[in-house]
């Protein structure tokens, strides 16, 4: 059977305002997807019996006790904590070797004493890789990265958002990643000297799905927004793939009114304008659909068959 992992990267709520240009967010709002989004991420794959794996902010897991004990209760229930860096800079990339050796080794400390074992797996901010990262990657002995994120549509629609902020002066924390990455393979691999083309690197790469050809999106809040009939044939387009990377993010659970949003993030992020009651049904029917045809695994699974045979353990395609 055909494989599926569910990932949520769990980036705080200032990550938003700075991607918009907004400045800091209200103090109360700080841990709002640790303490509102992740239970309700938590109750969904329980009802299904789905293993995901969380890719955490190492600085935000230190400074949030409830938070943290919510992640330790889902990792002792067979979920996996990944390490997706201690500050979440957008510019993390072209950070010194110094500086990323710092970010990443920082937030494996913590998130290990919650995980109660090392995170082996790792996701870029931004998914914004650089041969410098995969190398602290490397030394530091992680088994997977799952940054890569190919879409050309994702990435031209991203630059443009950036231009239009530039032209209206207003400064986004975001950073537009190497292009290189949309011309990376789409399955598992091994990177070589670069993160971007096949080699010998110790670790697997483990690609965001995109549909096939055109690269459109297949990730969460992509697949929110867009019309139910949309969202069935982004789904039914990366059907003929024997893994099926679905990327979410802890946000993508929040609830404007619920969760105190304030009106000035609403306007910019256009997914918080969806009641959380739609994105709670479309994201079981998403699951529901994607669990005719695929068993559901933990990225770390996945990461650990392709190191181990070169390959999925289910018949999938050969690195
Ligand atoms: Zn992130």
């Amino acid at each position: 059977m055909k494989v599926c992992s569910v990932s949520v990267d769990l980036d705080p709520i200032s990550c938003y305002y700075g991607i918009h240009g907004l400045g800091e967010p209200p103090a109360p709002l700080a841990h709002v997807v640790l303490q509102r989004a992740l239970p309700r991420f938590a109750e969904i794959f329980q009802r299904r019996g789905i293993h995901a794996t969380f890719f955490v902010v190492g600085s935000d897991l230190a400074s949030d006790p409830s938070g943290r004990a919510t992640l330790t209760d889902l990792a002792k229930s067979g979920h996996e904590l990944g390490n997706h860096t201690h500050h979440h800079r957008y510019d993390f990339a072209r950070l010194s070797a110094e500086e990323i050796e710092r970010e990443v080794a920082d937030a494996h400390q913590v998130i290990a004493q919650a995980q109660g074992s090392p995170p082996i797996g790792f996701r870029a901010p931004g998914y914004d890789m650089s041969a410098r990262v995969l190398r602290v990657l490397e030394s530091q002995g992680y088994q997977y990265d799952s940054s890569l994120f190919s879409s050309w549509p994702y990435y031209f629609a991203k630059a443009g958002v950036m231009g239009v902020m530039s032209l209206l002066g207003r400064r986004s924390h975001s950073v537009l990643g190497d292009p290189r990455a949309l011309t990376a393979p789409v399955d598992p691999y091994r990177p070589g000297s670069g993160p971007f083309r096949r080699g010998q690197s110790s670790l697997v790469e483990l690609p965001i799905a995109v549909s096939p050809f055109l690269r459109l999106p297949v990730i969460g809040n992509w697949l929110l927004v867009a019309p139910a009939r949309v969202r069935t044939r982004l789904l039914e387009s990366v059907r003929s793939r024997s893994f099926f990377n679905l990327e979410l993010h802890g946000a993508d659970l929040l609830d404007a009114d619920q969760d105190g949003i304030p009106t000035q993030l609403i306007s910019k992020q256009h997914d918080l304008r969806i009641p959380l009651k739609d994105k709670q049904r479309a994201f079981e029917a998403m699951l529901d659909r994607i669990a005719q045809d695929y068993r559901f695994a933990p990225l770390r699974e996945v990461a650990t068959d392709v190191q181990r045979e070169g390959k999925l353990r289910a018949g999938g395609q050969n690195l």
